[in-house]
């Protein structure tokens, strides 16, 4: 058994511990909020894509039918030449002229006939893409949510935890703190208050000088000479 003034340590040395985890969890959640942003981001940048795609196949088809309009207007353009001219050589090389708009028009029309059929499927492929799109962010919306309710209650733990530690504090022996947080602030881990097993720290695992043990026995306040930590007996 412990000393009464190692009981007391010992109380403070669990909760120190477990303040420490809660802080520990909370330190995750900045690292957890960013990874839903990036998600979110990408699912974003998914339907971004597949909108752009059909946007450049609409665009490509208003290329289309511009040049056909124009070419339709040189043609009407060609023909009213037509009437005015004297000579039947002119007259053939503006029906020369007039064929190959034609020829032109028919291209751009079978363009746009395949380009429909383009527009048709990236329409498609949009919506699909958006409703997962849609599904995916619900499912990042819901486990943001649980990741602040999970967040609070961390908060709230600390708070519980915190006063938990000062209580603990206040009851051990001055001198006693003044070692442990010493220790703490040397080792910066737990535990650094430990059991002495046979002759053995179950801090370092060494064994400890007979001096040391026999001063633990005799629930003196004794540091482990090998690795420093607080030795108590169980
Ligand atoms: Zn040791």
């Amino acid at each position: 058994m412990p000393s009464d003034a190692m009981s007391t340590l010992l109380v403070l040395q669990s909760r120190d511990r477990d303040l420490r985890e809660s802080r520990q969890r909370l330190d995750n959640y900045p690292r957890e909020q960013e990874r839903l942003d990036r998600e979110v981001a990408e699912a974003e940048a998914r339907r971004t894509a597949a909108r752009d795609e059909l946007r450049a196949a609409e665009v490509t088809r208003q290329g289309l039918a511009q040049g056909a309009e124009e070419a339709r207007t040189k043609i009407q353009r060609l023909r009213n030449q037509q009437l005015e001219v004297r000579k039947n050589e002119e007259y053939q090389a503006l029906n020369h002229e007039i064929a190959a708009l034609e020829e032109r028009i028919d291209g751009i029309e079978t363009e746009e006939i395949g380009l429909l059929d383009t527009i048709a499927e990236r329409e498609e492929t949009l919506r699909a893409v958006g409703e997962e799109v849609d599904r995916e962010l619900e499912r990042l919306r819901r486990e943001r949510e649980r990741l602040e309710e999970h967040e609070a209650e961390a908060r709230a733990q600390i708070g519980k935890r915190e006063e938990g530690v000062t209580a603990a504090r206040a009851a051990v022996p001055a001198d006693l703190l003044q070692r442990y947080e010493g220790l703490l602030a040397q080792k910066k881990r737990f535990p650094v208050v430990v059991p002495l097993e046979g002759q053995v720290c179950e801090g370092c695992h060494l064994r400890v000088s007979n001096e040391v043990a026999g001063a633990v026995r005799d629930f003196e306040v004794v540091a482990c000479d090998q690795c420093g930590r607080l030795l108590f007996l169980e």
